[in-house]
């Protein structure tokens, strides 16, 4: 039986950076306390081996509680907005910025048409944490939409507008709510200067838009796919859905002890995957546990 591991699972290259910061962090400075702001990642394998290592989770109501002189502050792939870096400068904590450069570069551009007046419209989650940050730069001046109905009913098409997206949303409504704007803006304005009224970009991280073709392709190549995530993960659920729509073989686990022998009877070809959110390392015992059941 052959047991591969989906090359294209796992964590993005956002998270892999700032795992890598805070494992570094932790590694050149024995003598400092270690935090990250919110969770590195949602996956409490991954939390525990980094708590393990001395980091440590904390929330924004912690930082008062810190020890300025030994206290240096991870923030996250997700980002900030600038109020947590004042905050951080006021309480004299060392701030450590693991932002990943994608989101950064998609807060310089609110800030710049912020500052040249345009109306930012943001395809996101309003309380997502990345939203939180582009909400902040631009002084939650903005408006955040989730679907068609909402931007015709909340965008000022009078106004020159910034339509962009949080990195992580949905390729497909990203593309069908564009096209609503470009719609409404075409008939208020003349046709050759829509384009300067409605400014669009699309801001959609491709190190996750292009997981959901590549993975019903795996799920079609494989006899039985295990599907490796926190239960609570949204990325997850939706990435496993597509997997056992694609291939009714699939099997959704958290923990190794759920697999269960019977799945592998008469199976030729097993497939592991995961979420964004999902560590390799734990793909790998899946993996070595499946060779060792079917042995
Ligand atoms: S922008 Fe892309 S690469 Fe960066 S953290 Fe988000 S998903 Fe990962």
């Amino acid at each position: 039986m052959l047991v591969t591991i989906d090359e294209n699972s796992g964590f993005c290259w956002g998270v892999v950076r700032t795992i890598e910061i805070a494992e570094q962090t932790i590694e050149q400075n024995k003598n400092s306390e270690i935090y990250i702001l919110g969770e590195i990642i949602h996956n409490p394998k991954e939390v525990q081996r980094l708590e393990q290592k001395g980091l440590k989770t904390i929330f924004h109501n912690d930082l008062s509680k810190l020890n300025q002189e030994k206290a240096k502050v991870i923030i996250r792939a997700h980002g900030e907005p600038p109020s947590t870096y004042k905050m951080a400068q006021d309480l004299g904590l060392e701030i450590i910025d693991a932002t990943c450069p994608l989101v950064t570069a998609l807060q310089n551009r609110v800030r710049k048409f912020y500052s040249e007046g345009y109306q930012i419209v943001i395809f996101g989650k309003p309380h997502h944490p990345e939203v939180i940050g582009l909400r902040g730069v631009c002084n939650d001046e903005c408006i955040v939409i989730q679907t068609e109905q909402e931007a015709l009913e909340k965008v000022d098409f009078t106004r020159k507008t910034l339509f962009l997206s949080q990195t992580t949303m949905d390729k497909h409504l990203f593309n069908k709510i564009k096209e609503t704007l470009e719609t409404k803006v075409k008939e208020l304005h003349a046709f050759d200067n829509y384009r300067e009224q409605l400014v669009v970009k699309d801001t959609l991280c491709r190190a996750v838009t292009g997981r959901e073709e590549h993975l019903r392709k795996f799920a079609m190549e494989n006899d039985v796919v295990i599907f490796v995530a926190g239960r609570n993960s949204s990325n997850g659920k939706s990435l496993f859905k597509i997997c056992s729509e694609t291939n009714p073989k699939s099997y959704f686990i958290e923990e190794i002890e759920e697999i269960n022998p019977e799945w592998f009877n008469n199976v030729q070809k097993v497939g592991i995957t995961g979420a964004t959110s999902t560590p390799r390392w734990y793909m790998e015992e899946v993996k070595l546990a499946i060779e060792k059941i079917t042995k």
